[in-house]
């Protein structure tokens, strides 16, 4: 079973890090794919921010299945952690994310008010896995520099808060967690995905678990990229990916085939899916 290469020390400094900032932010952004919301969180999440407020962000919402994205709202809302969906790349990001913080720390700010406190921005972080998209967010949301806030005791130096706007602002350096796998699904969801490069998943075995995926979820765009007729559908995995492998001109090269299904998957070119399933319902 591979392993992601994260060594001992890096997460202690990655740990020690995020410990040091969330004594000066007032929310936790948590950035999750919504492609795989469980695969790409970090498990030790909910120990490292305890009662920290906290919002799951779904990033690339636009490459995920809607239907599957509505019911992990529900999911993820139903374990008392608000959650939302978001394309990055869209201007409404900005608004629909400070709304939500807005509307979480709306006790903590009026009680602030009531003390007689200044009206001030939310000051929050993003943190999430390599690759899920915390620098395409933060590139959204923000518009100028605000202060230096590196040299605040307990707080990395050099740090600054990024300006989105009069209502928040964020710390120019997101967390950085790290995927965490112990089975072998969990890998290959992060590898089909793109999240993680990992070379010693094999792209065979990622192609054949996409092929047994989407044979079971998403049949029709399977078919319809690649042409099947319903006799395909009675191939094993194997004799389909072999299937396919002739049909791209590869020969027996099975392996070369794998790399552009793959491709293909991550390309968004079978549209969009959801790997992690839930019908929205707690786990007991
Ligand atoms: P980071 O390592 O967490 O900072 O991730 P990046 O911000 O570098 O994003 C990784 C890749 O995901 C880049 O190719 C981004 O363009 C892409 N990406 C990030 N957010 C989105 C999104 O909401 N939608 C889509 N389609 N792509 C996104």
């Amino acid at each position: 079973m591979a392993t992601i290469q994260w060594f001992p020390g890096h997460m202690a400094k990655a740990i020690r890090q995020l410990e040091e900032n969330l004594h000066v932010v007032d929310i936790v952004f948590e950035l999750v794919d919504a492609r795989i919301p469980q695969s790409s969180r970090n498990p030790e999440i909910e120990r490292l921010i305890k009662d920290k407020p906290h919002l799951v962000i779904m990033t690339k919402s636009d490459l995920a299945d809607p239907d599957q994205t509505a019911n992990w709202i529900k999911q993820f809302k139903a374990q008392g952690v608000p959650a939302i969906a978001v394309d990055s790349k869209a201007n409404i990001t900005t608004k629909t994310v400070t709304r939500i913080a807005q509307s979480i720390l709306a006790d903590k700010l009026n009680n602030e008010q009531q003390k007689g406190l200044k009206e001030r921005p939310i000051r929050a972080i993003t943190v999430g896995i390599p690759n899920v998209g915390k620098s395409t967010l933060l590139n959204r949301l923000v518009s100028k520099r605000a202060a230096q806030v590196g040299d605040r005791p307990g707080v990395t130096k050099g740090q600054q808060w990024l300006r989105s706007s009069s209502k928040l602002q964020l710390l120019d350096t997101p967390g950085i967690l790290w995927p965490k796998f112990d089975d072998e699904e969990t890998g290959q969801a992060l590898a089909l995905t793109g999240a993680i490069k990992d070379q010693r998943f094999a792209s065979d075995d990622v192609a054949l678990y996409a092929l047994k995926f989407f044979r079971q979820y998403y049949p029709k765009a399977l078919q319809e990229r690649y042409k099947l007729t319903e006799d395909d559908f009675d191939l094993s995995d194997v004799d389909l990916l072999l299937k396919l492998t002739k049909q791209f001109g590869m020969k027996d090269d099975y392996e070369r085939a794998s790399d552009r299904l793959i491709l293909d998957i991550r390309k968004s070119k079978l549209g969009r899916y959801t790997l992690n399933r839930t019908d929205g319902e707690v786990d007991a």
